[in-house]
């Protein structure tokens, strides 16, 4: 699925077969947990390529590197362009994209000198699919801030995402909601979280998540639209029996929820404030970016 014998990778500056591509089995990365990426789509916008918010990723990747002390002298532009290049090479156009940076042999717990870049891309559909979740608020909380640096992307920080995960479907459900540390709703498991009540959308301070990029554009698409948000703390009851809720990441794009611990939300999806942004996010994903308008 996320390869073949044709596919084309980019390790630390070369361009080899993914079957031909390898790394330390005592990399401090794969032991500890230290690494850190990215998730990227691009998608297929007047016949060509088109990176969705390429900058904000590898700024984001970048600041993430910096979090967990590990050097990446690579520019957001170099970046950028490897990206592109991996689309080519495998004649990619609307496609999920993954940078890693990952760390070489190291068994200590110190900062490691031997950093490497790694990127590949497949062809993955919406993460949730069309359908909409049913979501269980889970009982692993996502990290503390105080422990970890949750707005950084760490390899690490996913065993959580896969713990909540996992209790959420052996439990009949499609995803989980995590709280953080004081039981306010944090987010998905690889998403973040809005709900709708009284016309009005609400969604967690940055502070206890991931910053999304998905978030940030759909708080601005709804303020384009004319709909106020709230980024406050709430309680999990707060939001059951609510008129609408969504998940928003570049995996799932903007997808709606149907019930909250078996309690259903009370608008049909099609009629919420989440399904008029989605439309938005749907024709904005398909703009040209940047470097399209450039050469143009
Ligand atoms: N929260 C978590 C934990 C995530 O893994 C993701 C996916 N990167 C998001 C939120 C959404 O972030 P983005 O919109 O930047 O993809």
């Amino acid at each position: 699925m996320y390869y073949s014998e044709d596919t084309i990778v980019y390790l630390d500056g070369k361009w080899l077969k993914a079957t031909d591509a390898n790394f330390s089995l005592y990399s401090q990365s794969i032991h500890y947990g230290s690494g850190v990426f990215e998730g990227i789509r691009s998608y297929e916008a007047e016949g060509e390529a088109s990176i969705f918010k390429a900058a904000a990723h590898y700024e984001r990747l970048l600041d993430s590197a910096k979090k967990m002390h590990i050097k990446c002298n690579y520019t957001v532009e170099e970046l950028t362009q490897i990206s592109y290049e991996l689309l080519e090479r495998n004649n990619l156009k609307g496609a999920y994209i993954r940078p890693l940076i990952f760390l070489g042999a190291n068994m200590s717990l110190s900062p490691v000198n031997e950093v490497h870049l790694f990127f590949c891309a497949w062809k993955w559909a919406n993460y949730l699919g069309d359908k909409l979740s049913n979501v269980l608020v889970s009982s692993y909380e996502r990290p503390n801030p105080k422990s970890v640096p949750v707005e950084a992307k760490v390899t690490g920080h996913y065993t959580n995402s896969i713990l909540a995960t996992t209790e959420a479907k052996s439990k009949g459900f499609d995803e989980a909601l995590l709280l953080d540390a004081n039981g306010s709703v944090a987010e998905g498991s690889g998403a973040n979280f809005f709900f709708e009540r009284d016309n009005v959308l609400y969604t967690p301070p940055l502070g206890n998540i991931l910053p999304g990029i998905t978030r940030a554009t759909t708080i601005e698409i709804a303020h384009d639209l004319g709909y106020e948000v709230i980024e406050t703390y709430f309680p999990p009851q707060k939001v059951k029996g609510a008129d609408g809720a969504f998940f928003t990441g570049t995996a799932v794009e903007i997808a709606g929820i149907q019930s909250l611990d078996g309690i259903p939300f009370k608008k049909p999806w099609e009629q919420t404030i989440g399904y008029k942004i989605a439309q938005e996010y749907k024709k904005l994903i398909r703009k040209p970016s940047r470097k399209l308008l450039a050469k143009a």
